[in-house]
């Protein structure tokens, strides 16, 4: 497989870390548990959109674009990866943000990630939510079009063939560093959104042939979309790449057991995953994602799917600028920790 065919702006701090975590692991009683810290991908506060966007904004500096547009929830972690890759090219950016949660909390509208995407210097626009968000941001490209602008337009979470290529690469990375250390690596379990991080994971992985299963842990949609999302975009991935077909259907497992009310709403087990994880490995996750991602390897850790002595690697896909949004969540512990 030879990622260097396409075009791509190196700007991720990478090969990001592949660590074990031992205080979880042996919280929990079962597997090994490993992470792959693409929380350190260095884009301010990286996350996993900036190994996607090195190759979508290669195509819009190709195409000679002066603008990058982009949509996502309130505190999109992929806007704000997206109005800092612009920052950094040059590139005025604009972005469209759906309100998708309904709330009116003062941080979540405008702290986190919002925050970042302004002192980026990225405009922002508001939808309410339920809008076809693709053909919103379409109908604006048009108007900034007909003002003179060359405007490239990348779609929700990055998520197209172009995008995935950087999760195929993550692919290669996971296993290269298997193989240099000698890990025999059992299971992937990362969340899974707009599709493009386990969309090119499960094409690389196929296409090298590793061997190692990968489950996405949903964030919105049901189970049976959420799979034939990934694997519909897991198809595209390998035919641009030149190997059509190494992805099956029965290779693209998600589970949206952890969702809850919806996008963005976290559970009480959201939360608790967050907490285990800064208090026990110093790991900082977030209430959309990889919450409900680590929520779901430790349920599988807890009902027993995983063995002892296995090896499970959590793909920790960032996110954390949005706790700042999300702080009204952690009341409590607000409340318990403060002493007198
Ligand atoms: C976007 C995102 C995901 C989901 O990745 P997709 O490629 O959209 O499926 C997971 N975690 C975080 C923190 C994200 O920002």
């Amino acid at each position: 497989m030879h990622l260097a065919r396409f075009p791509r702006v190196f700007l991720a701090h990478l090969p990001t870390p592949l660590e074990r975590l031992d205080r979880l692991s042996k919280e929990l009683g079962g597997p090994e548990i490993w992470i792959k810290r693409d929380d350190c991908t260095g884009l301010s506060t990286g996350g996993n959109k900036t190994r996607k966007l090195e190759f979508l904004m290669a195509e819009a500096l190709a195409m000679g674009a002066d603008t990058v547009m982009t949509q996502g929830a309130t505190q999109s972690n992929h806007a704000r990866q997206t109005a800092a890759f612009a920052a950094k090219l040059g590139l005025q950016c604009h972005l469209l943000l759906e309100d998708r949660t309904g709330s009116n909390d003062g941080n979540y509208n405008h702290n986190g990630n919002v925050l970042l995407d302004h002192l980026h210097g990225a405009t922002t626009s508001k939808r309410q939510g339920g809008l076809d968000m693709q053909a919103e941001m379409e109908a604006v490209a048009d108007r900034l079009r007909a003002e003179g602008r060359k405007v490239y337009v990348i779609p929700g979470g990055g998520s197209n063939p172009t995008g995935a290529l950087g999760y195929v690469n993550c692919a290669f990375e996971i296993v290269s560093q298997a193989n240099d250390r000698g890990l025999r690596i059992d299971h992937i379990v990362t969340a899974t959104g707009s599709a493009g991080t386990q969309a090119g994971l499960i094409t690389g992985l196929k296409a090298m042939n590793a061997g190692i299963p990968l489950t996405g842990i949903g964030v919105r949609a049901p189970k049976e979309k959420q799979e034939e999302n990934v694997f519909n975009l897991a198809c595209r991935t390998a035919e641009k790449l030149g190997c059509p077909g190494v992805v099956k259907r029965e290779d693209v497992v998600a589970d949206s057991s952890y969702v809850g009310a919806g996008y963005g709403i976290p559970r009480a087990d959201t939360l608790e995953a967050i907490r285990m994880f800064a208090q026990l490995e110093a790991i900082l996750l977030d209430p959309v994602y990889s919450g409900k991602g680590a929520a779901g390897l430790i349920d599988y850790c807890r009902k027993g799917r995983f063995k002892k002595g296995e090896r499970v690697v959590f793909l920790h896909t960032g996110g954390s600028a949005a706790l700042f949004g999300y702080d009204s969540q952690f009341a409590e512990d607000d409340k318990a920790l403060t002493v007198a």
